[in-house]
């Protein structure tokens, strides 16, 4: 017993050790090294301030942390939480978009998406094929060029 007991008081005080666990648990470290935190809590203590950080925007969050190591650790869980967020947000924002533009015209969007949608491009009449479109008056309606060109009338198949 070479080491008297206000040294070791001492030592554990300049040291940081044997206190409450960083990680904010209020539970007590009871090893008497460097240890700030109940083994795997500096990982917690880490991913928590992560997402703070994501979430409250405040990047200063990250210097509560010990060691460059922990603040890389929890800036990679700030940035993961974000880019998953806006990722989120995008997606919402697109179904927003297209539910809002399917409110203002359903039909008349739908029809104009199936407009080059032709079952069929041309017709074979004999020995020719012929250019097909829909009917301008009735979508549902296909008609045939009377000449190859197109330049012709449109007669209805
Ligand atoms: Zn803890």
């Amino acid at each position: 017993m070479t080491k008297t007991q206000t040294t070791a008081s001492k030592t554990i005080t300049d040291r940081n050790g044997s206190g409450n666990c960083l990680c904010g648990c209020g539970e007590l470290v009871l090893t008497m090294g460097r240890s700030l935190y109940k083994p795997g809590h500096d990982a917690r203590h880490a991913g928590n301030l992560g997402r703070l950080v994501a979430e409250t925007g405040d990047d200063s969050l990250l210097a509560q942390l010990p060691t460059p190591a922990l603040r890389a650790k929890a800036e990679t869980v700030a940035n993961n939480a974000r880019a998953k967020a806006q990722a989120k947000a995008d997606r919402e924002a697109a179904r927003a978009a297209k539910k809002a533009a399917k409110a203002e015209a359903p039909q008349v969007a739908d029809d104009d998406d199936d407009e080059d949608l032709l079952p069929i491009s041309e017709i074979k009449v004999g020995r020719w094929t012929y250019p097909v479109r829909r009917d301008p008056a009735d979508r549902e309606q296909l008609q045939r060029n009377e000449r190859r060109d197109g330049s012709g009338n449109w007669i209805a198949l």
